[in-house]
């Protein structure tokens, strides 16, 4: 017998009543009764995406959203800002490229949060950028950028703000309207509780000039044809249903806990593993701008690290994350965003130093567990 824990940076663990409200029969989505589920998640939605603006529910992955972004704001040979952090930096430079738009690239060193300062520099230089894209939680190398203060950046700059918080929303602050965020997308299956399959997307009323303007092409993630559906609560296309429902509960939830309450549990969570993981004398990959999402630890030098991660999925039912790209072996990522509790991380922890310890690697049993039972006492 195998019991699993899911402890990956995506697709997070589902709570028992999200999982049972998927299970009732399906209803149709032109009714009178999902209309009023709509209507209530369309205001939730913008209760945790701290916004006034329409936030639109697309069918489609996050990666979805971010490519809905991209064609709304922007047409061929415009100019675009892109922070290039690790994987899902990369991924707004290749969207964008594949439909034409010029990119200029900060590249910012793996394991690093961009400079506002540097994005300032790079506005000044090239006025004729007209969007600047980043990376709330740079989910491949466990880095929180500082939304706030790039926000403050653009504050009275002609181009807009847009943020992939597909791992970050729910899990770390994002003051969207306060800080002056243009546009923030997300997903459904990281910090939201839910399963894959709904992106969202928000729109500040500046971007909205940008989404009438844009002569990219464009037919299903529209979203001047999503407008004209949610301003009659409805979406344009066959609604995802049964995730919608049970972004219901999921929202529901989360009112129960309240934001604050929710990031300082992701806070929580993350000082535990970074205690547990330096309890053992492991290195974190990105000390000075840790996520609370997601953490990711160096793999000690001479074991594999592919084969730790591999282990404690296969022999142990307890799956985190290697790293990706460059980063492949390199380093290992346990996530603590969504419906994760203390008793999670620490058993997440214990199968961590079974595993190293089966390995070879030399520590006291027990340090890194202690070490975050000392966090969650405190
Ligand atoms: C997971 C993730 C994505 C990709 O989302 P998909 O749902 O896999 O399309 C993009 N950006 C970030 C920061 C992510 O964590």
């Amino acid at each position: 017998m195998k019991k699993e824990y899911l402890l990956t940076p995506g697709p997070t663990p589902l709570p028992p009543q999200i999982s049972l409200a998927m299970a009732q029969p399906i209803i149709h989505h032109r009714t009178p009764q999902f209309q009023e589920i709509l209507k209530e998640v369309s205001v939730n939605l913008k209760w945790v995406f701290q916004t006034v603006n329409d936030v639109f529910i697309l069918s489609a992955s996050g990666t979805g959203a971010m490519e809905c972004a991209v064609i709304n704001l922007l047409s061929r040979g415009d100019t675009a800002l892109v922070v290039q952090g690790g994987k899902f930096g990369e991924r707004w430079t290749e969207i964008a490229r594949a439909y034409g738009i010029i990119v200029e690239v900060i590249d910012v060193e793996w394991g690093k949060a961009v400079s506002a300062e540097e994005i300032a520099k790079r506005l000044k230089a090239c006025p004729q950028i007209k969007a600047v894209f980043t990376t709330l939680c740079e989910t491949s190398t466990g880095v929180d950028n500082d939304i706030n203060k790039i926000a403050q950046v653009l504050k009275n700059s002609a181009a807009v703000l847009v943020v992939d918080a597909i791992s970050g929303l729910g899990a770390v602050d994002l003051k969207t309207d306060l800080w002056g965020v243009d546009v923030v997308v997300s997903g459904s299956q990281k910090g939201l509780m839910l399963p894959p399959g709904l992106g969202f997307i928000s729109v500040s009323p500046k971007a909205w000039k940008l989404v009438e303007a844009s002569q990219s092409p464009r037919y299903y993630l529209d979203l001047r044809k999503a407008k004209k559906a949610l301003d009659k609560s409805d979406t344009a296309f066959t609604s995802g249903i049964t995730l919608i429902i049970a972004l219901r509960e999921a929202l529901k939830m989360m009112q129960l806990d309240g934001l604050e309450n929710i990031f300082a549990r992701h806070k929580k969570m993350a000082d535990a593993v970074r205690a547990a993981a330096l309890a053992l004398g492991l290195e974190l990959f990105a000390p000075s701008a840790a996520s609370n999402a997601v953490t990711a630890v160096k793999v000690p030098a001479g074991l594999d690290g592919e084969k730790l991660v591999k282990t404690m999925r296969d022999v142990y039912g307890v799956t985190i994350a290697g790293g990706q790209d460059e980063l492949k072996g390199k380093v290992f990522r346990i996530a603590h965003m969504g419906f994760i509790a203390e008793f999670d991380i620490i058993t997440g922890l214990v199968c961590l130093e079974k595993v190293l310890y089966q390995m070879g690697y030399k520590f006291t049993i027990g340090a890194g567990v202690k070490a975050a039972e000392e966090v969650f006492l405190k």
